[in-house]
């Protein structure tokens, strides 16, 4: 009996030793914070730690590249040109290109030239506040994004454009450039998690399962979680009138503008969560969703192959796309997780 029982012992011992564990980096860059957990990788050359330490450095170049506010980046430098021709980096090229490929899509909703108007309302700075209805009807008169000219290498924004900001596209961007970094030095299980935007590399390897990931509950103070998405190899983005507002009189004005209007998206949802294979795709339609709103939102998804969306209306209704309704992809709500 006492044999057994030690022989016992030995196994639960094996099996507690040979469990690896996940080795986890935290940085605060692309004015959020940014986090990455690597579950396992094969590379004999490096360590986990120095291939998230390369993964933030890079994360870190683009973010000198695409930021609107930090001088020099290619953003910045279009942006004050005075209307010449400025030249950019491939990447900037390949970021504009898909910026304008979901503006004609979801028919001007998505529009990165809404840049003066979110300086107006300075949503970033230290004094968000309801601008005066002229400033915003003068601030609105500058969105056109056929107003971006590329050639090869080269953006002008033509008149009545005058700046670009790339924040509701550019952590998708730089999450897939992220992951394909990774995966190309052998990392096979991982989390990426760039503020909203959320990629999974392969499945858990550690606890052999798919990761479940999780969908922010939009009316809870304290950011708990509503329910889980359960995949492998999928981008899960997040738009949310939560994750940057600030409240006059009472009323709560969040960052995602409605071009057309010139004041926060009223679509009636508070929260578009999009899963897709690519984190551009993801956060590009995400913002894109949140302003058009459930019915054209959702339509929209279902008419797009390999994406699905949650959408959570104001009441806090949620509502799933096609692929959630067909099977083809998993969602648990957080209390039957628990
Ligand atoms: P996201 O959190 O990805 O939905 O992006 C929101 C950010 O994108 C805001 O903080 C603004 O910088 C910018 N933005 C706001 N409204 C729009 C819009 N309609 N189209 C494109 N970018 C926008
Ligand atoms: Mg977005």
């Amino acid at each position: 009996m006492k044999k057994i029982a030690l022989l016992a012992l030995s196994c639960i011992l094996i099996t507690a030793c040979s469990k690896q564990e996940s080795v986890k980096q935290s940085e605060f860059m692309l004015d959020t914070i940014c986090t990455i957990t690597v579950y396992n990788e094969n590379n004999k050359e490096k360590t986990a730690d120095e291939l998230i330490s390369e993964a933030f450095e890079l994360c870190s170049d683009y973010e000198n590249i695409l930021s609107r506010t930090i001088e020099g980046s290619d953003v910045y430098n279009i942006n004050n040109a005075g209307g010449n021709p400025i030249e950019v980096s491939d990447c900037t090229i390949e970021i504009l290109e898909a910026a304008k490929y979901y503006s004609e899509l979801s028919d001007g909703a998505f529009d990165i030239t809404t840049a003066p108007l979110s300086i107006l309302w300075d949503f970033e700075g230290d004094d968000p506040h309801v601008p005066a209805a002229e400033d915003i009807e003068t601030e609105k008169a500058k969105i056109d994004y056929t107003k971006i000219k590329i050639e090869g290498n080269t953006v002008t924004l033509e008149a009545p454009v005058e700046a670009i900001d790339l924040g509701a596209i550019a952590k998708g961007y730089i999450t897939d450039k992220l992951a394909e970094y990774l995966t190309e030095n052998g990392v096979t299980s991982a989390i990426i998690s760039l503020g909203g935007n959320i990629y999974a590399i392969g499945e858990n390897e550690i606890d052999d399962r798919p990761f479940n990931l999780g969908i922010q509950d939009p009316k809870a103070e304290d950011g708990s979680i509503i329910g889980y998405v359960t995949t492998a190899d999928k981008s899960l983005v997040t738009s949310g009138d939560y994750q940057r507002y600030f409240e006059e009189d009472g009323v709560r004005y969040h960052h995602i503008l409605d071009p057309a209007t010139g004041y926060p998206a009223d679509s009636g949802v508070c929260s578009v969560t999009i899963i897709s294979d690519k984190s551009v795709d993801g956060d590009a339609l995400s913002t894109s969703c949140f302003v058009l709103g459930l019915d054209e939102g959702m339509e929209l998804i279902n008419s797009l192959d390999g994406i699905d969306a949650v959408f959570i209306d104001n009441d806090g209704n949620m509502y799933f796309s096609d692929g959630f309704e067909n099977g083809e992809i998993e969602y648990t709500s957080a209390d039957s997780a628990e």
